[in-house]
């Protein structure tokens, strides 16, 4: 086995046992990425040097110790660059570590380098990226979903061992689902948004992308708890999830199907896995009912009017002023401020900037925003209602396979339906977790996705590794093109 293939949780045996040193397995993770980055650009800077400056150092016994990550770009790590994939942020340096590089730092991870996105995380395939194409690693002529695309293409390739994504509406479950490796959205609150560019901040979350469930939970163990510095995490105790991964029987479980999510419309092949993995927790002994969630259909069009709302406030910082790109030629203030934002900003950015301007502009406020608020509260109870009677709930986690690159740039409505499935677990501020749980016959991986209540995410994450380790999951090499016949 290549040292490249290893998870986080062998590599932590073999570190700790001396078997391996952290410059060992830096090197062996850079020399993959030389290999395959030209092919797959997940990365949007790579910082070699410091990388290994900081593995010979840092203490293996620590809960990271020794092991490398990749972080998506909107992420803060001081004196890096942190562009969010926009031409708008060029130049720019971060100058302090978000509350989550502080904890990965101190548990002795490694810094490998930038994940590549959806300029300012709004997209479904990494294409609204200003730094150029990600490409999935299962097919080079296909998307790898997005937003956090990077950091999903970066773990399937084994250019990455983990890597953090951030998911305000499916960016990091959806990519995962669509390169075949593990995402985790956590509870909203879970984990410390502080240094994290706000897209949509009441939905926001940052989370892992991994090769093995096991590895999310080793994860979200470090990066999770109550920060002063982000007044919108919460303060909850963190379980050890990684210990708690095998305390868990499905025999008293009731796993939820909502009938919602099986819509028409979505790719026979993802169906049919799924009601594979269906069928397999009903063998290991798990109570499957169908339950409805029904203002599931609200979802993605209160998601765009909320999320656009906050993007368009959010955004409003990047004025030239105070970040990054500055415009050379204009007249008066008014004209620096509108020719740096025009010529800054992305086409899918500007839309969501006007139409969250719309929707808050007063005369459409009450019919817009502060109705989506109303749905989300019936979205919200939706899923209250349901975990009464069960654990988690199993769907997919999107209804088709990754697409073409540009199939759907053109058709931003379509691009928005990519999220169908990911979107109310954000609106309702719970927890879900995708999973690889097969090919369709093109070889293209499909995604399940385990819904949990808030505070829960032990329990989604038992239930995704018993799942693997049920099925003897080991995490694929996948073709890098190598499929293709040129
Ligand atoms: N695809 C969704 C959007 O474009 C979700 C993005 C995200 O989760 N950051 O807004």
């Amino acid at each position: 086995m290549n040292l490249f293939e290893y998870t986080i949780s062998e590599l932590r045996r073999l570190l700790r046992r001396k078997e391996l040193s952290p410059t060992e397995v830096t090197e062996a993770l850079f020399s993959r990425i030389a290999e395959v980055e030209p092919k797959i650009n997940a990365y949007n800077y790579l910082n070699h040097e410091r990388a290994i400056e900081r593995a010979k150092t840092v203490h293996v016994d620590l809960p990271l110790g020794g092991i490398p990550i990749a972080i998506k770009d909107n992420i803060n790590v001081r004196a890096e660059p942190c562009r969010c994939a926009s031409k708008i942020l060029e130049g720019y340096l971060a100058p302090y570590n978000a509350t989550v590089i502080e904890k990965l730092t101190k548990a002795g991870a490694i810094l490998v380098g930038r994940t590549n996105m959806d300029e300012f995380a709004m997209g479904s395939s990494t294409e609204n990226s200003a730094t150029g194409l990600t490409k999935n690693p299962w097919d080079l002529q296909r998307v790898p979903g997005g937003s956090s695309g990077g950091s999903a293409a970066a773990v399937a390739s084994h250019e990455a061992f983990c890597a953090l994504g951030s998911d305000t509406g499916g960016s990091i479950r959806q990519p995962a689902s669509f390169c075949g490796c593990v995402g985790l959205k956590p509870t909203y609150g879970r984990v410390s948004r502080y240094g994290l560019t706000a897209f949509a901040s009441s939905l926001d979350q940052i989370g892992p992308l991994t090769k093995t469930v096991e590895d999310a939970a080793l994860l979200l163990e470090v990066i999770s708890g109550f920060d002063p510095n982000d007044n919108t995490s919460e303060k909850m105790p963190v379980p050890r999830f990684s210990e708690l991964l095998e305390t868990l029987s499905l025999k008293n479980m009731v796993l939820g199907v909502p009938k919602e999510y099986f819509i028409e419309g979505i790719d026979g092949e993802v169906r049919e896995a799924i009601n594979k993995a269906i069928a397999h927790f009903e063998s290991l002994g798990a109570k499957i009912e169908e339950v409805s969630l029904p203002h599931t259909p609200y979802a993605v069009a209160t998601y765009y009017i909320l999320a656009t709302a906050e993007a368009s406030a959010n955004l409003a910082r990047f004025d030239g002023i105070r970040y990054g790109r500055r415009a050379k030629h204009y007249e008066d203030l008014l004209d620096y401020y509108g020719k740096t934002r025009d010529e800054g900003f992305g086409s899918e950015v500007k839309r969501r900037i006007l139409l969250g301007t719309y929707v808050l502009s007063s005369g459409y406020y009450d019919a817009y925003y502060l109705r989506a608020l109303k749905v989300k509260e019936k979205i919200k109870q939706d899923f209250s209602s349901v975990f009464k009677k069960c654990q988690a709930l199993l769907t997919p986690t999107s209804p088709f396979c990754a697409f073409r690159i540009g199939e759907k740039s053109n058709d931003p409505l379509q691009m928005y339906l990519a999220d169908i499935f990911t979107i109310a677990v954000n609106l309702a501020g719970i927890c879900g977790l995708s999973i690889p749980c097969g090919q369709s016959t093109e070889g293209l991986p499909i995604g399940l996705q385990i819904i949990g209540p808030a505070w829960k995410e032990e329990v989604i994450l038992a239930i995704g590794h018993l799942y693997q380790k049920s099925t003897g999951w080991k995490p694929p090499i996948p073709p890098l093109g190598k499929n293709v016949i040129e």
